[in-house]
């Protein structure tokens, strides 16, 4: 299988290189050249044997080809579970049971076993570099923190995380270095551009960065959905439609390869914040981001989806787009109030990026869809305590991952919102 890049001025690579690099030459993002039709061979399974089989084309002939089972066995050991909720024909798929509590577990674990095995036993410590606001940062680091000759350098804004979000970034031991920034998220990503793009002292090693647009954080998670519309047509004999909440667009996305590799998906619905490029995209045609708003789902908080240029690759017309899945926006107010009810109408207490999915599925409900849908739910409510406590009026049951994190103690060093104070750390670490 070859990879090709979305603005198809770059030579097509194979799927090792596509792992191992960020952005293509062209500045474009790498995509397989196909996506290959399993609708006659995909068998429901646990997660990491839907993983081997869904992933098993995009790695024929890679290095990493006879790896392929141990990684997925690797990245899909947390469980998944899909449940009926209170409503007829309800589900949610909850993709919160790894490390961080947060559906980015599977997919960075899987990139950090790649990666791991793409490198050679003499080769030098590689350091990932990633700017988080609070999720991403975490999986990555909970991923990476124990494989030999990788480090983490995660950077954050000092300040514009919650306690637990910073707790979870700095809790990984020695190999992840984690530095809080004097700056805004923003900052964060230009010093990381700036480092990886060359533009200060040598930093004295190889550096990569695992953000979303990695091709390995993207294609792992075509397996979460396959999964659960496997596990529902075993059980009900039929499609599950899926509520995907929505950023960066790669959750979702997944959600469609999924379906167009044949998994028993029905229809995609997407559910973002009040940052709504995408529902505005659908109904007007025009792709014209706002700047980013804060809302309390932050790990929405996105303006210019990185994965929609992916999307427009396949489906680059808006009326094929608009048969192809739905957007719809939903403002604080709603997030806040689905929180606080959705104990009575559903029968659980949802984190506030699953609560703009359950929000979604009322209005299908309300105006008469009989369909079967499943909510994604992304993160575990105990991780966004600060918004959720509040909201339900009660301390939220941590998980015993989660508490097994934050029982670990956390360290983080301050440090300039300047890429070059970022390439001197990175000679002290020794990179
Ligand atoms: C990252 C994240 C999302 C958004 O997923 P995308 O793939 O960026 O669309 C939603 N919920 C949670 C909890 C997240 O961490």
């Amino acid at each position: 299988m070859r990879f090709v890049s979305t603005r198809g001025r770059a030579a097509p690579v194979g799927i090792d290189q596509a792992l191992s690099t960020g952005l293509a030459p062209d500045g474009g993002l790498y995509v397989p050249a196909s996506l290959p039709d399993l609708r006659r061979s995909l068998r429901p399974g646990p997660p990491a044997a839907v993983a081997r089989q869904v992933l098993g084309p995009y790695f024929a002939g890679s290095r990493l080809q006879g790896a392929l089972e141990a990684i997925c066995a690797d990245a899909f050991r947390a469980p998944l579970a899909l449940r009926p909720l209170r409503g007829p024909g309800d589900h949610v798929l909850e993709l919160f049971h790894g490390p961080t509590a947060a559906f980015k577990d599977f997919a960075a674990r899987f990139l950090a076993g790649a990666l791991q095995r793409l490198r050679d036993e003499q080769a030098p410590t590689l350091t990932v570099l990633v700017a988080t606001s609070g999720d991403t940062g975490a999986a990555i680091a909970a991923a990476f923190h124990d494989r030999p000759r990788t480090r983490v350098v995660v950077l954050h804004p000092d300040g514009g995380v919650s306690a637990r979000q910073a707790h979870s970034l700095g809790c990984w031991g020695p190999r992840v270095d984690s530095l809080r920034v004097a700056g805004s998220f923003d900052d964060c990503q230009a010093m990381v551009k700036a480092v990886l793009g060359g533009r200060t002292r040598d930093p004295g090693g190889p550096l990569t960065s695992a953000n979303s647009i990695s091709l390995g954080r993207l294609l792992p998670q075509v397996a979460l959905h396959a999964w659960a519309a496997l596990e529902h047509h075993r059980v009900h004999g039929r499609a599950l439609g899926l509520i995907v909440p929505t950023g960066n667009l790669g959750n979702a996305l997944a959600a469609w390869i999924a379906r167009r590799m044949g998994a028993p998906i029905g229809p995609l619905a997407l559910a973002t914040n009040a940052n709504d490029t995408l529902p505005r995209l659908l109904r007007t045609g025009r792709h014209w981001p706002h700047p980013t708003l804060r809302t309390p789902a932050n790990a929405m908080d996105v303006a210019e989806p990185s994965n929609l240029e992916r999307l427009r690759h396949w489906v680059p017309s808006v009326d094929d787009m608009r048969t192809e899945l739905t957007a719809q926006a939903v403002d604080d107010e709603s997030i806040v109030a689905t929180i606080a009810t959705a104990a009575e109408r559903h029968g659980l207490v949802p984190c506030p990026h699953t609560a703009t999915a359950l929000h979604v599925l009322q209005g299908l409900r309300r105006a008469g869809d009989r369909r079967h849908w499943a909510v994604v739910a992304t993160a575990h409510p105990a991780k966004f305590d600060t918004v959720v406590e509040p909201v339900v009026g009660q301390r939220l049951a941590v998980p015993p991952g989660l508490q097994a994190m934050l029982a670990r103690p956390a360290a983080s060093t301050a440090i300039n919102a300047d890429a070059h104070a970022l390439a001197a750390r990175l000679r002290t670490l020794g990179a």
